[in-house]
């Protein structure tokens, strides 16, 4: 799903080339898009855009006449320029924005058509699509640990809730906490303040680093390459292969459509996070799908009953030492033991452990790779309590 870095940019191109020109026609053969009816697209046509703004992930046109479109690309929906009456394609083609000099194209890879728009009338209609979530780029530290801390969530959530934070997803969340050097599972609730500080400076300077590549990258023309898996970034969409820092191999937890990168040695003080088993322990702390979660407002909060908040409760006790197997950083032979001994974490029932025999690691800070045997199955038994941070 295209994040802030992508949006702004998508944003910044969009004014280059549409300020002030008047949309002559649209075009929309897909019934599911327009979620909107009154009023009518067909108002639109005729009218000049005065501008655009970013809404969280959401893209937002300002037209003549008070009317604003509110375009989500959600995951999978790109905006392509075409020349002047070009025609939709088949299959990906959502609509078509006329103009005289060009016609700016919505396609819609795969078959789940999720993108939408909505068009209304008055900018306080925008308040509908605010998810409350607040502006990284715009605050300073104490505003991000006040957001931050509000409540107690792992970190990778409360990075891509975007009631706490607006505009980041899946991608840069991982390459946020990989310059953060912490745990997509450490809790909000148990970081220092130097973590709260590290965590800062790394929003800030992943998504302005981003937002400057992509923003090169395209230049004058028009992002036709907009994709959350980039082969520059460190860890996100990069499972098995080396971290550019330590050249350990980096490693997933799955759940549902979402898979968190991260590397064990920089981020998880040699812990493998076992996959499988968190993502049951963290269930309710964890959306099935970020980008779906989009869609329902506050789902997760009201959903959540006492019942699962005890699991939750005893899912982050039992994660910051008993899910997680000492492997990844400590096995011999490099980076590809470390898959196995996150195999071996995920064949392990959800509350074993899997114990690196010599060396465990204590300290939760980076250092050089420790050898230690392979773990052997007979170790994945009693999951210790209590241990450094997640
Ligand atoms: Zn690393």
């Amino acid at each position: 799903m295209p994040e802030l870095p992508d949006v702004s940019v998508y944003i910044e191109r969009l004014s280059a080339r549409l300020e002030g020109r008047t949309l002559v026609g649209f075009r929309c053969p897909s019934p599911f898009l327009v979620r909107t009816f009154d009023p009518p697209m067909r108002e639109l046509v005729g009218k000049r855009v005065l501008g655009f703004r970013r809404l969280g992930k959401r893209i937002v046109w300002r037209f003549e006449g008070e009317l604003w479109l509110v375009l989500h690309l959600m995951i999978a929906g790109r905006l392509r320029w075409g020349t002047a009456g070009a025609p939709i394609q088949k299959k990906l083609g959502l609509a078509a924005f006329d103009f005289e000099h060009g016609t700016l194209l919505l396609t819609e890879a795969g078959t789940k058509k999720r993108a939408s728009l909505h068009l209304v009338r008055g900018e306080a209609a925008l308040g509908d699509f605010d998810r409350g979530g607040v502006e990284p780029l715009e605050i300073d530290l104490a505003e991000f640990r006040e957001a931050l801390l509000r409540e107690n969530r792992t970190l990778k959530r409360a990075l891509t809730d975007p009631r706490i934070f607006s505009g980041i997803g899946n991608a840069y969340s991982d390459e946020i906490l990989f310059h953060a050097q912490l745990s997509p599972v450490q809790r909000t609730g148990q970081l220092k303040q130097e973590h709260i500080e590290r965590l800062f400076d790394a929003v800030r300077s992943t998504l302005e680093l981003w937002t400057t590549r992509l923003r090169e990258e395209v230049g004058d023309g028009f992002p036709e390459k907009v994709t959350a898996f980039r082969p520059d970034m460190a860890v996100h969409g990069r499972y098995k292969q080396p971290c550019p820092v330590c050249g350990t191999s980096v490693q997933r937890i799955r759940h549902a459509e979402n898979e968190v990168n991260y590397c064990p040695r920089c981020q998880t003080g040699g812990k493998l996070l076992a996959d499988r088993s968190l993502s049951r322990l963290l269930k309710s702390d964890w959306p099935r799908s970020i980008d779906e979660l989009e869609e329902r407002q506050d789902a997760i909060a009201e959903s959540r009953s006492p019942a699962t908040r005890a699991v939750i409760a005893k899912g982050s006790a039992t994660a910051k030492g008993g899910a997680t197997a000492k492997g990844g950083a400590t096995a011999k032979g490099g980076a590809t033991s470390g898959e196995h001994a996150a195999k071996r974490a995920t064949q392990a029932k959800p509350k074993a452990a899997a114990k690196g025999t010599k060396k465990p690691a204590t300290s939760a800070s980076p250092g050089p790779p420790k050898r230690t045997e392979r773990a052997p199955r007979a170790a994945l038994k009693k999951a210790p309590t209590k241990r450094g941070r997640p």
